[in-house]
């Protein structure tokens, strides 16, 4: 009887020792273990989205043998994307180029509605007209009076191809059913009619000049100039 007692002692101390050490182990990997919170110094980058006009479907403006919405994804489009992978200080992405933004946005309650608030849209297009005017090309602005952004833009535009004599570089429309979406929900965006798709001076200068002016573009609306 006895006997048992002191094993049921030394097993009780035993065990004690072990629960004492096991707790003193568990505290200190605790302790030791390595945050996984990391402090963010810097702040987002800004996200520009730039969007092919037209297509889906949708051809657009038609002349010089293409249409609006080819001469954008196929000429422009990879261009636009080779000087964007070099931008460092804001994050540049593409809208799906199967797709048509005003259709997805009109038709379907998505495009432009789905377009985070804190994002910036830039809309690629060429004009098409007849007559004296029908040349040249503009940045059409969100608000009354240009903003840096579409001043830098109409520069490049001023440069390759020149501007329209009718609008000066800058055209301030609320009659667009797609950018009204944008512009009821707060989002900053610029809308690019590079020149006139119909006139063939035009033409020869967008196609002449495509690298430029997308190197141009890219700087103009991130603001970064580029090497
Ligand atoms: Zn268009």
């Amino acid at each position: 009887m006895r006997k048992s007692r002191n094993v049921m002692v030394v097993c009780i101390t035993l065990l004690a020792v072990l629960v004492v050490g096991f707790t003193y182990k568990l505290s200190v990997s605790a302790a030791e273990k390595p945050t996984t919170q990391t402090v963010k110094s810097t702040k987002p980058m800004h996200h520009y989205l730039l969007v092919m006009g037209h297509g889906a479907g949708d051809p657009g403006a038609r002349g010089n043998g293409t249409t609006e919405a080819h001469f954008m994804r196929a000429k422009l489009l990879p261009e636009l994307r080779k000087y964007a992978k070099e931008v460092k200080h804001s994050k540049v992405t593409f809208y799906n180029p199967k797709h048509d933004i005003v259709r997805d946005t009109l038709v379907y309650h998505k495009g432009s509605y789905k377009i985070n608030k804190k994002t910036t849209v830039i809309m690629f297009h060429l004009d098409s007209g007849s007559g004296a005017y029908a040349h040249g090309g503009h940045v059409i602005i969100h608000r009354p009076t240009p903003t840096k952004r579409d001043r830098r833009l109409a520069q490049v535009i001023k440069k390759y191809v020149g501007l329209n004599p009718a609008y000066h570089g800058y055209s301030y429309r609320t009659n667009l059913r797609n950018c009204n979406v944008l512009r009821r929900r707060g989002i900053d965006y610029s809308l690019l009619e590079t020149g006139f798709i119909t006139n063939k001076h035009d033409f020869k200068k967008i196609n002449h000049n495509l690298d430029k002016i997308a190197k141009g573009y890219i700087e103009a609306i991130t603001d970064e100039k580029l090497e």
